[in-house]
């Protein structure tokens, strides 16, 4: 029994969509299908404005813009997430600064933030790891404190939420991802999410290439013009045709991806119990997404070991992040806030599982055996 690591979910509705943007004539962005997922991601997700994106990572550019980052601005972090979270905002001259993660969520610690603030701090990046929320509201506090703006890498977090608010929806900004392996996807894909209104005007000018090219179509001024710095930023018609058919499904998916979940959840309790393996901790208040299902494990060494066992048996596990702060260009780049031994320990002994809407309780048998054989040896 082969099984993969992932498997993009298609609804059955993608190809007859894209046959329709395509008999629209119109393939290039904000069109007919672009302009449904903005809507509902404004309604489903409780944010101001949503412009699609053709990545998260361009969501994030946009965002470290918005943010008015400039070099020698500190921007704090994780250092326990993917390098886009922290080149959006090099590519604007700031500095990452690296904060430790929770033991429990793997998400930045809250706690340890407060130390990382400095006169030149702008912003705060938070990464809503596996869909599980951080702690948003001494965040957004310590944010109001010292008048930082917040923006969250929700990248995993769609259909996720804290406090019964959807991720994405707190912060000033939040950027989505739509990337395949991703629970809603359009290949690459992605949203820049406002919730902080004073934001909208200029982020549909940097998503216009820089001119207030949606203002003339609005008819509020009577010519286009270059006004601030932008980029192409749009996707294509194509692409938000395949998005509005997962999205039509989103609950759907999330409850599918949930169910695995909860399967592997309640089969693995015993290993937990026996001291191998820890599994996810979700947190009291947090919904979330069912975007992942991770084990941590001793050591490398026993990770390393698992994930050779499960490949021998034609199961395919991975391990995640390695850490930013100590890569070449996050120590080019970046600076850290203490010791980050959370950070460093954890992503050494973390595994991912196969996590996919059409995998059957009998494939997930399968695996959490070969999880307790490779134990019992
Ligand atoms: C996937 C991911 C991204 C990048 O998403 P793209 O759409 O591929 O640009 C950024 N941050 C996090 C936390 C992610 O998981």
């Amino acid at each position: 029994m082969l099984i993969r690591f992932n498997k993009p979910y298609s609804t059955g509705n993608e190809h007859q969509y894209m046959t329709l943007a395509m008999q629209n004539h119109k393939l290039s962005g904000d069109g007919d299908f672009t302009k449904k997922c903005c809507r509902w991601l404004e309604q489903h997700l409780q944010c101001r404005k949503a412009l699609l994106t053709h990545s998260c990572t361009a969501a994030l550019e946009m965002a470290a813009m918005l943010a008015d980052i400039r070099p020698g601005d500190e921007v704090i972090m994780p250092s326990y997430t993917f390098v886009s979270t922290a080149n959006a905002f090099v590519m604007r001259g700031g500095i990452p600064v690296f904060v430790d993660i929770r033991p429990d969520t793997l998400n930045i610690d809250e706690a340890k933030m407060e130390a990382a603030i400095t006169d030149r701090t702008k912003a705060i990046v938070v990464v809503h790891y596996a869909g599980v929320a951080c702690d948003m509201d001494p965040i957004m506090a310590l944010a109001a404190k010292y008048s930082l703006i917040v923006i969250e890498d929700a990248a995993q977090g769609i259909m996720s939420g804290y406090k019964g608010r959807p991720l994405g929806s707190v912060g000033h900004l939040a950027a989505l991802s739509f990337h395949d392996t991703k629970n809603i996807t359009s290949g690459e894909g992605g949203a820049l999410l406002i919730n902080d209104s004073h934001f909208i005007d200029r982020a549909e000018i940097i998503w216009e290439k820089g001119t207030n090219r949606s203002r003339f179509f609005r008819g509020q001024v009577d010519k286009y013009t270059w006004v601030d710095i932008g980029s192409s930023f749009l996707p294509s018609e194509l692409n938000a045709a395949y998005l509005w058919a997962q999205l039509e499904c989103a609950s759907k998916i999330t409850q599918a991806r949930l169910n695995v979940w909860h399967e592997y959840h309640e089969r693995l309790q015993s290993l937990e119990r026996a001291g191998h393996i820890r599994r996810p901790v979700i947190p009291d208040g947090c919904a979330h997404n069912a975007h992942m299902y991770y084990l941590l494990v001793q050591n490398l060494d026993v990770r390393t070991r698992l994930i050779d066992h499960l490949q021998s048996k034609e199961i395919y596990a991975v391990f995640h992040y390695v850490p930013l702060h100590n890569s070449p260009a996050g120590l080019q780049y970046g600076k850290q806030q203490g010791e980050l031994k959370q950070t460093e320990h954890l992503a050494d002994c973390l595994v991912r599982l196969p996590l996919w809407v059409e995998l059957t309780n009998a494939e997930i048998q399968y695996i959490t055996d070969e999880v307790r054989a490779f134990f019992d040896h």
